[in-house]
């Protein structure tokens, strides 16, 4: 039955501007774009049960290979039976290489041509991660779409410096593909995206995407944003990434982000996201709403007997008060972290679908500007 499914399908529905709404099919499942991917860092949504994230509107979600090949370990999740038997979600996983993680989480680094030699942060046990091992790792967990292991720079390092790392990270997105590509039946039922880098420099980002159409993707992911260089950098690398990349392939932003970070990026015809915020900030007691985020421990919301949001349709919103949310905030209560962290990526895919709507409508600027006008009013 599954096998009937095609391997990796890419159909755009509609366009408005250089917005996209369409789907991707894979053997796991359908994922509707534009899709924002929850973050499971550790074989868990944290605080959510699989069968609460998928209810939330999730068609997929991602996984870390950096911290799953530390702990559990992605041999023993192999011998578990891979990481959608482990963690009891049937449906795509997309992991990431580890990349960015072991430049930012590790301990004593070393980078060489043929990779990168670790500490773990956890047990300070010595590791390495290359292409190829990457690769395997996210063979080993049976991830649905595997990352090409890049390396991703400060965007303020001096520009001979990111332009080395870029072309370094091409040679590594070869690798990928060729070790990804020797992976048997795994290769056959999965799909492999490279990253293009270059930060913030149009023509480095140019010379990365033409290397990698070269060697040829399922789909392509632009990395090396939302690592500081803040909103408005953001959107200027936007303004012409997407349309270095294959017309016919989803285009997916890396770690991001805020709602009208979402907005901004389908505006500018970004097909797939992930970002740790709706979990993160649902254990922090900060509640993202259509008219904006709020923090749930501010004393004004004490004895506010209505809902987060009037408009979401979520099952925290449907049953609980504010001042429910707020005392559980308060009171470092455990539920307070899983109804919140259930609202925000529900709210998260209620957003998506609304874009979704409004590109197949033809009413996609009119709705982001509706969009901008309730999210970033003064509050
Ligand atoms: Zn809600």
């Amino acid at each position: 039955m599954a096998s009937e499914r095609p391997r990796f399908a890419f159909t755009v529905h509609a366009t408005d501007g250089k917005a996209r709404t369409g789907a991707i099919v894979m053997r796991r499942g359908t994922i509707r774009t534009p899709a924002f991917m929850p973050v499971g860092t550790a074989a868990t949504v944290k605080a959510m049960k699989p069968e609460d994230v998928r209810a939330t509107g999730a068609d997929i979600i991602l996984g870390n290979t950096y911290h799953l090949m530390l702990r559990p370990g992605a041999e023993r999740v192999a011998r578990l039976g891979g990481l959608h038997q482990f963690m009891r979600w049937d449906r795509p996983i997309l992991t990431d290489s580890g990349g960015y993680q072991v430049m930012s989480l590790s301990e004593l680094r070393k980078l060489t041509e043929e990779g990168v030699e670790f500490r773990s942060h956890i047990d300070g046990s010595k590791h390495m991660l290359s292409p190829e091992r990457s690769m395997e790792i996210q063979r080993l967990l049976g991830s649905d779409i595997v990352m090409c292991f890049d390396e991703c720079p400060r965007a303020d390092r001096p520009m001979e410096e990111i332009e080395a790392s870029m072309e370094l990270s091409m040679r590594w997105a070869k690798r990928s593909r060729d070790a990804f590509d020797a992976g048997g039946k795994h290769a056959e039922s999965s799909a492999l995206f490279g990253i293009q880098q270059g930060a913030l420099d149009e023509n480095l980002r140019a010379r990365s995407a033409q290397a990698l159409r070269k060697i040829g993707f399922d789909g392509y992911a632009i990395g090396g944003l939302a690592v500081g260089e803040g909103q408005e950098a953001m959107f200027g690398v936007l303004d012409y990434a997407p349309g270095q990349l294959p017309e016919d392939a989803p285009r997916y932003l890396m770690g991001v982000g805020k709602p009208d970070d979402l907005v901004g990026a389908v505006e500018r015809g970004v097909d797939m996201f992930d970002c740790v915020l709706p979990t993160r900030s649902g254990r922090n007691g900060q509640a993202f709403t259509w008219n904006g985020p709020l923090n749930l421990r501010n004393v004004r919301h004490a004895e506010d007997s209505g809902p987060l949001d009037e408009r979401c349709t979520c099952p925290t919103c449907a049953k609980y008060s504010r001042a429910y949310l707020h005392h559980l905030q308060k009171s470092g209560e455990m539920l307070g972290a899983m109804l919140v962290t259930e609202h925000n990526l529900s709210f998260y895919q209620q957003l998506m679908q609304a874009m979704r709507d409004a590109i197949a409508n033809g009413d996609f600027a009119h709705f982001a500007d509706s969009f901008r006008r309730d999210y970033l009013a003064t509050r």
